[in-house]
């Protein structure tokens, strides 16, 4: 999940972008972003999170208890915690460290010896009034609600914006803990519903209750989520790829019924993931769907959803074509970044195109599984509508930069275009099952993703990466066609593009050519030149000149 606002409110981009260039990335930017020397020292293996939340204040208070192993000695250690939220101590080894604050960083001097290779735990105690998310899931906070019955209803959100909104954390993406505790303390009345499987629920004298989750898999910290409302439950068996994965389904009590029905789309599109992508990734911690007050988001094995149980996305199409209305867009786009995401997770957000455009691209293939090859070309052909072209896809390394919400659309045809290019579906599918094989509970970078897929495919596709990831344009075929002499050439390209394309050359159909930036000519034996046809499963931009070109080679 993350950014809609191409599609929701077309007039906030030109301002978000003035904006960036009026304020070049702070110093609070680097300290969240990179992987500062206060960072790269240690490993986290486990967080052990407790919090209790308090809708009648909006106030939560809680401790994390982070266990790393030392990967070389230093004695500085950075946490971060975002304001207004207050840290009351640190503490290793029952002895509270000195700390300074720099912004949302803390900065922890432990006092115990720091050894190559030991398993040490810092604890971080706070309280507050966290940020409330304004308009989730697009800015991040807790979100304090309440049902259509007036039930209360607490939530987060808060990919982007840093889980160190509402937890103190190692706030950088490329660290993830093996497996983490997520412990609840709620009124009575609410029932948390959080990442992975349940393992106690324990009820206090004070008229609070203790709902204990766990996650056995490496989580994205952003991913770590409360639920809490009046929820019903009801579950299933899916036989799959890894054998049976429980799927338990968290609607507002009142939604049950229709729960029960939109929630039958899940065995289908498991089954289709599964096949394009391997195994689902989180077979210990099983599969969740769990309603949320806002749209949505990819909270690892506890998808919130929020798409008020109609199909499309809020009921729209975002392909334009109708076969959006096929699926709930929620339900398939927000698992399949189970596999791009949340298996495969960006080391940077300035890479999260590997979640994005895989997730977007995901939506096409789903399209394929249920209605055909076709139909699945016609949807991510009908999303191109959508592409603003107005920023790079990939952002800037190392400040906690998201690129272009092209990072979507552009994205995925990008996608589709590649597999036009590996021109073997079967190959494609080892190709995207191989990515998550390969990198099966892994942090990656974007070039890691980029360099799998042209090793695999055995083709050089890192011009056509770069074109469409860190450029605006979309590449153009300009062509001409007179006598039965087609000339072509690629523009609006990187130096040194080459990617083949497949034109009509004659009545049998497409053949594939390699344009580059000079100019070329090819044969035509088409009975009628105005039936010469560009593959429109290739996201280009065709150019048609009408004189031909003063220079060109066979
Ligand atoms: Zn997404």
């Amino acid at each position: 999940m993350r950014r809609w606002l191409s599609v929701l409110a077309p007039f906030m981009a030109p301002i978000a972008t003035a904006v960036a260039q009026a304020h070049p990335f702070t110093h609070a930017d680097t300290l969240r972003g990179s992987n500062t020397s206060q960072r790269a020292w240690w490993d986290v293996s486990f967080y052990d999170l407790h919090v209790g939340v308090d809708p009648q204040d909006s106030t939560i208070r809680g401790w994390n208890g982070i266990t790393y192993r030392v990967v070389q000695p230093s004695q500085l250690l950075q946490v971060d915690l975002q304001q207004p939220l207050v840290v009351d101590s640190i503490v290793q080894e029952g002895r509270r460290l000195a700390v300074r604050r720099d912004g949302e960083a803390y900065f922890v001097t432990l006092v115990a010896r720091q050894r190559a290779g030991d398993r040490n735990t810092v604890t971080v105690y706070y309280h507050g009034k966290p940020v409330v998310a304004k308009r989730p899931p697009w800015d991040g906070g807790l979100i304090w609600s309440t049902d259509s019955t007036g039930f209360r209803w607490v939530a987060t959100a808060n990919e982007g914006t840093g889980a160190s909104i509402w937890w103190p954390n190692k706030d950088y993406l490329a660290d993830e803990p093996d497996s983490q505790r997520i412990a609840i303390t709620t009124p009575d009345s609410l029932f948390d519903v959080s990442n992975g499987r349940l393992r106690g629920v324990t009820p206090h004298a004070d008229g609070t209750t203790t709902y204990e989750w766990f996650t056995t898999g490496p989580i994205n910290n952003y991913d770590v989520a409360i639920s809490a409302g009046r929820y019903a439950h009801f579950s299933m068996i899916y036989d799959g790829e890894a054998g049976p994965l429980t799927l338990d389904f968290w609607p507002l009590a009142f939604h049950l019924d229709v729960a029960r029905r939109e929630f039958l789309q899940v065995p289908s599109m498991l089954k289709c993931f599964e096949s394009w992508f391997g195994p689902y990734p989180w077979y210990e911690d099983g599969y969740k769907l769990v309603e949320s007050p806002h749209l949505g988001m990819e909270h690892q094995t506890a998808v919130a959803y929020g798409n008020h149980y109609q199909n499309g996305y809020l009921g729209r199409d975002l392909s334009h074509t109708g076969l959006g209305l096929l699926w709930d867009f929620i339900i398939v786009h927000e698992s399949a970044h189970e596999w791009f995401g949340n298996n495969i997770s960006m080391q940077d957000q300035a890479d999260m195109w590997v979640h994005e455009s895989f997730a977007n691209y995901a939506e096409n293939l789903y399209t394929e599984c249920l209605a055909g090859k076709e139909a699945g070309a016609q949807y991510v052909i009908g999303t191109r509508r959508n592409i603003r072209n107005d920023r790079p896809i990939v952002g800037q390394y190392g400040v906690n930069d998201e690129g272009s919400g092209d990072m979507y659309y552009k994205g995925g045809n990008m996608l589709h275009t590649i597999r036009q290019v590996v021109g073997d579906d079967a190959k494609w599918r080892e190709i995207l099952r191989g990515l998550n094989h390969t990198f099966w509970h892994q942090t990656v970078t974007g070039q890691q993703v980029q360099d799998y897929i042209s090793h695999a495919a055995g083709i050089g596709l890192g011009k056509i990466f770069q074109e469409y990831l860190t450029t605006t344009d979309v590449p153009v075929f300009e062509y001409t066609l007179a006598d039965s002499t087609l000339a072509y050439r690629w523009t609006k390209v990187v130096a040194g593009f080459d990617m083949p394309l497949k034109v009509t050359l004659s009545d049998s159909g497409f053949s594939v050519i390699r344009p580059t930036d000079a100019w070329q000519r090819a044969t035509v034996q088409l009975k009628d030149l105005a039936t010469f046809r560009v593959d429109s499963n290739y996201f280009v931009v065709t150019q048609h000149d009408l004189a031909a070109p003063k220079q060109a080679r066979q």
